[in-house]
C-alpha cells in the first residue's frame, strides 16, 4: 500500500520536496542578508557614537578651559594679588576636580612657570611634578590648543588656554592646561553599545585589516578595523595625533545578536515548515490510505458476497445432483433401487462373488394377482400395496441389500456370501411377513401375497443368468398355486 502510494505521488512529493527545500533557503537568504546589514549597521553607528562623544569629551574639557581662564579670579591668582581663589574652590578635601569630571588642572604665568597645579588622586600618585612638567611642556610653544597626549602609557585629554580677566582689557597673564584621563572606565561611560571594551595604549592595532576605515576629527585621526569571529564583531578603534603616532586603541566587542536570533528564527520557520510539510504527507498518505482500505474493504465484501452465493449454488447443485441421480437410480413409487440401478449393483457382486469364489444368491419375487387388485380397486390402491410391499421386504432385509423393483410387481434380492439354503429361508420368511400386509379397503381386508424363485450363482457366468434363472423358478411357483418359494432344490 505504501509504494502504490509513492509510485503514485511520487512527482508530487518530489515537486513538494524540492519546492519545500527553494523556499526554505531562500527564506534563509533573504533574512540573514537583512539582519546581516542592520548588524553592520549598528555596529559602525555604535563607533562612530563613540568617537563621537570621544570628540565631545575633548569639546567638554575646553569649554571648561575656556571659561575657568577667563575669570578675574584666576587672573588675579596669577598676579599673585589673593590666595582666596585657590582656598575656595581646591582646598583639601573639596573634590573640584572630580565633580567637574576632569583629571588635573595646572595655572602657568606668561612663560609657563608652573604656579599652581591641582590633580585627582589618581595622578596625585604619581609624580605630579613630572606630569605638571609633562603637559606643559608638550604644549609651551602653542597658546591655545587642544588635543589628546600619553603620559606613561596614559592618555589623557589635554587642553590649554591664555588667561584673561573677565573684560578682556588687559592682555594674558597666564595659561591654563586641564583636561581628564581616558581610560578603560571613562570609554565604558561614553558607551553602552558594546559588551567588552578594552582601553589598549603604546601598541598597534592586531587586525589585519578585514575591513577598515579612516576618519578625522580635529587633530585625531582615527582608523577603524573590523572582523567578525565566532559570532562576535570585534573593532579596534585607533586614535593618531596630527603627526600620525599612534595614541590608543580602543578593542570593543559585541555579538551578532541579531544574527543570532535571526538563525534561531530561521529554524523556527524551518522546523515549522518541516512539521507543516510532514503533516501534509502525512495527511495525503492517510487519506489515500483510507482510500484504499475502503477498496479494499469492498472488493472483501463483494467476494465474501460472492463466495457465499457460489456456496450457496454448490450446495443447490449438489442437492440437485442428488436428486438426479436418486431420480435415476430411484423408483419413484417404492423408493427402492429401480431397474437399472439394480443390474449395476447386482453385476457388481456378482463379479466379487465370482472373484472370491463366494456363493451369491438372486430372489426374483411377484406379487400374486396383482391385476385383480388394480382391476378391482383402482390403480392407486395398486400403487399403495406395491409401496407397502417395498417396504416389508426393506424392513425385513439389512440396508446394504441390493433390493430392487425391476418393473410393475415384479422385484429382485442379491444375498451375498449365502449358500441357496439360506436364501430360500431367508425368501420362506418374507414370504410370510409379506402375508402380514394389513390394508382394508371397502371394507375388505386385502390378503396380498407374493410368489418367490431362488437361484444361486452355480453355473451362472453373469447376473442375467441368474436372475433367468430365478425367473424360471418364479414362474413355477406361480405355476404350483402362488404364494411358493421355488429353487433348484424343489426340482432335485
Ligand atoms: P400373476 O399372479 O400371474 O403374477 O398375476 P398378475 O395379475 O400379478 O400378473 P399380470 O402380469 O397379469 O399383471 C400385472 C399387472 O400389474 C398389470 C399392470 O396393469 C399392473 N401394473 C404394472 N405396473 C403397475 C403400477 O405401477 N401400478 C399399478 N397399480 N399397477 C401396475
Ligand atoms: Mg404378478
Ligand atoms: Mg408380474
Amino acid at each position: 500500500m505504501k509504494k502504490y502510494f509513492i509510485d503514485k505521488n511520487k512527482k508530487n512529493i518530489i515537486i513538494s520536496i524540492a519546492f519545500f527545500i527553494i523556499f526554505a533557503a531562500a527564506t534563509f537568504i533573504i533574512i540573514t542578508s537583512k539582519y546581516n546589514m542592520l548588524e553592520k549597521t549598528i555596529n559602525d553607528t555604535n563607533i562612530s557614537n563613540l568617537i563621537d562623544k570621544i570628540q565631545s569629551k575633548i569639546d567638554y574639557n575646553h569649554k571648561f578651559a575656556l571659561e575657568y581662564s577667563t575669570s578675574d579670579e584666576v587672573y588675579n591668582f596669577i598676579e599673585n594679588r589673593t590666595s582666596d581663589y585657590i582656598y575656595k574652590n581646591f582646598r583639601e578635601g573639596s573634590y573640584t576636580l572630580e565633580d567637574v569630571d576632569l583629571s588635573y588642572f595646572i595655572l602657568t604665568d606668561k612663560e609657563n612657570n608652573i604656579k599652581y597645579s591641582n590633580f585627582t588622586r589618581d595622578i596625585e600618585s604619581i609624580r605630579r611634578g613630572n606630569f605638571s612638567d609633562f603637559i606643559v611642556d608638550q604644549l609651551k610653544d602653542t597658546k591655545k590648543i587642544k588635543k589628546i597626549v600619553i603620559y606613561e602609557n596614559e592618555a589623557y585629554y589635554l587642553c590649554k588656554t591664555p588667561i584673561y580677566k573677565t573684560d578682556y582689557e588687559n592682555t594674558s597673564n597666564g595659561f591654563l592646561y586641564l583636561g581628564s584621563k581616558i581610560d578603560e572606565k571613562a570609554i565604558k561611560e561614553l558607551s553602552k553599545g558594546f559588551k567588552n571594551i578594552k582601553f589598549i595604549t603604546n601598541q598597534e592595532a592586531h587586525i589585519q585589516n578585514d575591513k577598515s576605515s579612516k576618519q578625522e576629527t580635529i587633530n585625531l585621526k582615527i582608523k577603524v578595523k573590523s572582523k567578525i569571529e565566532d559570532n562576535i564583531n570585534i573593532n579596534e578603534i585607533s586614535f593618531y595625533n596630527h603627526k600620525s603616532n599612534l595614541l590608543f586603541t580602543i578593542k570593543v566587542e559585541s555579538e551578532i545578536e541579531l544574527l543570532n536570533n535571526t538563525k534561531e528564527l530561521v529554524l523556527i520557520i524551518f522546523l515549522f515548515l518541516v512539521s507543516i510539510s510532514i503533516f501534509t504527507l502525512l495527511y495525503i498518505s492517510n487519506k489515500y490510505k483510507k482510500e484504499l482500505e475502503e477498496q479494499y474493504n469492498s472488493t472483501d465484501k463483494i467476494v465474501e458476497e460472492r463466495t457465499y452465493e457460489i456456496k450457496v449454488a454448490m450446495k443447490e447443485l449438489e442437492k440437485v445432483n442428488k436428486n438426479l441421480y436418486d431420480i435415476a437410480h430411484t423408483d419413484f413409487l417404492t423408493k427402492t433401487m429401480n431397474r437399472r440401478n439394480f443390474f449395476i449393483h447386482a453385476q457388481n457382486n456378482f463379479a466379487i462373488a465370482q472373484k472370491n469364489k463366494q456363493l451369491l444368491c438372486v430372489v426374483m419375487i411377484d406379487i400374486d394377482n396383482f391385476k385383480k387388485f388394480n382391476d378391482k380397486y383402482g390403480h392407486s390402491i395398486g400403487d399403495k400395496i406395491l409401496v407397502l410391499f417395498a417396504q416389508k421386504i426393506k424392513k425385513n432385509i439389512s440396508e446394504k441389500s441390493i433390493f430392487g423393483r425391476l418393473g410393475g410387481e415384479e422385484f429382485a434380492l442379491v444375498i451375498s456370501n449365502t449358500n441357496l439354503e439360506d436364501s430360500i429361508a431367508k425368501a420362506e420368511k418374507l414370504k410370510k411377513k409379506i402375508e402380514e400386509i394389513e390394508l382394508i379397503v371397502e371394507g375388505n381386508a386385502l390378503k396380498v401375497t407374493a410368489s418367490f424363485g431362488v437361484s444361486d450363482n452355480q453355473n451362472c457366468s453373469n447376473i442375467d443368468e441368474m436372475l433367468q434363472k430365478a425367473d424360471k423358478l418364479l414362474y413355477t411357483a406361480k405355476e404350483s398355486g402362488r404364494n411358493l418359494v421355488r429353487s433348484r432344490l424343489n426340482f432335485c
